[in-house]
């Protein structure tokens, strides 16, 4: 019945499983159901659950919207099994959080997440790309185009090969993203892919180095004094 079971907690962040905290309608179709007890029940086109998540005994909302087959049901196109779809949560999914990552870059980052999250996916795509020139810029790279800057990172080493394809793609979706063209349009899951390669790109460039020398210190620390 419910979508949203397992998966990603964004409140510990961590793959956590939900047990339901509640739920209540939202909006009403015209149709009237028969209740256990015989009453007349409203059915609902969308809901609003709460999840518990079971790693963090936190809830999380999420707004879910009656499907029926692969349309929403207040659309009444055919028939097909009734699910619920998750469609806005809170707190809104995010792709990191590191004390490693600039702040600078970790707001951007942010901001293109919650604009996903919210279904907003050309505003997620600009703010994923503006996230690209905000790592450009702290890399040494402020000058010239977007192109000429991931160019740059990729010559010097900083970017490399297969991140800086993907680079090319967060470019390009996010341009589609900030220009009006009838043609050309940015998908919720074109907008998903380029956060989710931002969060690898910021895991590589910042939250696996710190980690790694936050490892030696210690293991350093740890050496027995030589002689
Ligand atoms: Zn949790």
């Amino acid at each position: 019945m419910f979508s949203t079971l397992s998966g990603l907690c964004p409140r510990c962040k961590t793959q956590s499983s939900f047990e339901l905290g509640g739920s209540l309608p939202v909006t009403f179709s015209t149709l009237i159901a028969m209740g256990r007890d015989g009453s007349q029940v409203r059915v609902p086109y969308d809901q609003v659950v709460v999840l518990i998540c079971r790693h963090c005994d936190q809830g999380v909302a999420v707004i879910e919207e009656q499907m029926t087959g692969d349309h929403p049901s207040v659309a009444r196109k055919g028939g097909g099994q009734v699910w619920w779809r998750g469609v806005h949560w809170w707190p809104f999914p995010s792709g990191v959080n590191d004390p490693a990552i600039p702040p600078g870059i970790q707001d951007t980052f942010d901001e293109a997440c919650r604009a996903i999250a919210a279904n907003c996916p050309r505003a997620g795509a600009v703010m994923a790309r503006r996230t690209l020139e905000a790592i450009a810029a702290d890399r040494g790279e402020s000058n010239g185009t977007l192109v000429k800057r991931l160019e740059a990172l990729t010559r010097n080493g900083q970017l490399p090969p297969t991140f800086a394809d993907w680079a090319k793609e967060v470019r390009l979706v996010g341009n589609v993203g900030a220009h009006f063209d009838l043609q050309k349009d940015v998908s919720v899951k074109d907008a998903e892919r380029l956060r989710d390669f931002i969060a690898e790109l910021l895991n590589h460039l910042y939250t696996l180095p710190s980690k790694l020398a936050a490892r030696r210190a210690s293991a350093n620390r740890e050496d027995p004094p030589s002689r």
